[in-house]
């Protein structure tokens, strides 16, 4: 079987190392641009997230599996990947402690390392409400996305999506994980996409020594030596990869009123998250056209899911075995 991976971001790296390892003839193809999604992400793999503090969707399962790929691939290539430390969670509303009880009295975290954290002042920050405790991580998408390009010998260039009906005669499958332009493709544009820009600081911030990430709508991640990476902004109007002075001056404001300090910026940038309407993934087969294959709509967790999901999507393609239906783009279709 010779497959084709269009793009080589989080989604199209997984696909493609998983099919590779079935003993599958994979070729990647990607532009290598440096302002991707994947590229810019803060790689963050947090298994409680938004205002109602639910656990990420198949988040027991998703979870394990992401730190055992990503420590396979470390382990592998001799790279460092993953950087696991806890993320504390400030409540910023005095709603969220009640919030925050009554989920621990549900099953729903049994899986988890939670511990609450009291109102008060907490290494320089403020937890007006308290807050909570988690094991998280982050991934250093670059390093990744290097040690596959490397891996998977990827050709630097651009497919058009216009062409794909001539593809079919090079290739038995064509895996398209081309991030949010996908809304324009001529095969894909029927899915619900809801692309969302997010802009990203990475900043100092003098005489703080934080362990932990911190977590208060927006975060801030320990990068050494004082250095940190604030962030993010979302913004569903303007998609370019264009850093602004507005998201620059808000993320500032945030960070300042969190830390109480002064945060110098050592470099800005922005990207377009590929988020669907439904906040799942979109994979599979597309239902006129089965040998093109969709691996998108990661939104804001791609570090979490792609490898728990490329790996399902490489079992479909070798060994036919069936799509969580959660996630299989034919749900989409109306002919
Ligand atoms: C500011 C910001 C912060 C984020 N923070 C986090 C975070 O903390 N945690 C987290 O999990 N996620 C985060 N994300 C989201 C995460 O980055 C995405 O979920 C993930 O990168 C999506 O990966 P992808 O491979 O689907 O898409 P992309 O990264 O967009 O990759 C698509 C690739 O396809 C290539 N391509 C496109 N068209 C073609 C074509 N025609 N031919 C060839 N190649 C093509 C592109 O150049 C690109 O390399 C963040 C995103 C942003 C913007």
């Amino acid at each position: 079987m010779r497959v084709l991976v269009v793009g080589q971001g989080l989604a199209g790296s997984w696909t493609a190392w998983y099919l590779r390892a079935a003993g599958v003839d994979v070729h990647v193809i990607d532009p290598n641009a440096s302002t991707t999604s994947s590229r810019v992400a803060a790689g963050l793999i947090t298994p409680i997230t938004g205002r109602r503090l639910h656990t990420t969707w198949k988040g027991s399962v998703v979870t394990p599996a992401a730190y055992d790929a990503y420590r396979h691939i470390e382990e592998r290539f001799s790279v460092r990947i993953l950087d696991r430390r806890p993320l504390r969670r400030v409540f910023r509303d005095p709603d969220m402690p009640a919030l925050f009880a009554k989920r621990c009295t549900t099953d729903e975290f049994d899986w988890l390392r939670v511990a609450p954290i009291e109102p008060g002042r907490h290494d320089v920050v403020d937890y007006p409400f308290g807050g909570f405790e988690v094991d998280a991580a982050t991934v250093d998408t670059n390093v990744f996305l290097d040690t596959m390009c490397h891996a998977l010998s990827v050709e630097h260039g651009v497919i058009d999506p216009e062409t794909w009906k001539q593809l079919e005669d090079t290739y038995d499958t064509v895996v398209w994980c081309d991030g949010w332009t996908a809304q324009h493709h001529p095969l894909w544009s029927w899915l619900p996409f809801a692309p969302v820009k997010g802009e990203i600081l990475d900043v100092h911030i003098d005489g703080m020594h934080l362990d932990h990430i911190l977590s208060a709508g927006i975060w801030l991640i320990p990068m050494g030596e004082a250095r940190y990476r604030l962030g993010s902004t979302y913004d569903w109007d303007t998609l370019d990869d264009i850093p602004t002075t507005a998201a620059r001056d808000w993320l500032l404001e945030q960070g300042r009123h969190l830390v109480q300090r002064d945060i110098v910026v050592e470099r800005h940038r922005a990207a377009v998250r590929p988020s669907s309407h439904m906040r799942r993934p979109y994979v599979g087969p597309h239902p006129v056209h089965p040998r093109h294959i969709i691996c998108n709509g990661f939104g804001t967790k791609g570090s979490l899911l792609t490898p728990w999901v490329c790996k399902v999507l490489a079992e479909f393609i070798v060994q036919a075995t069936p799509l969580d239906s959660e996630i299989d783009v034919r749900q989409w279709w109306k002919a």
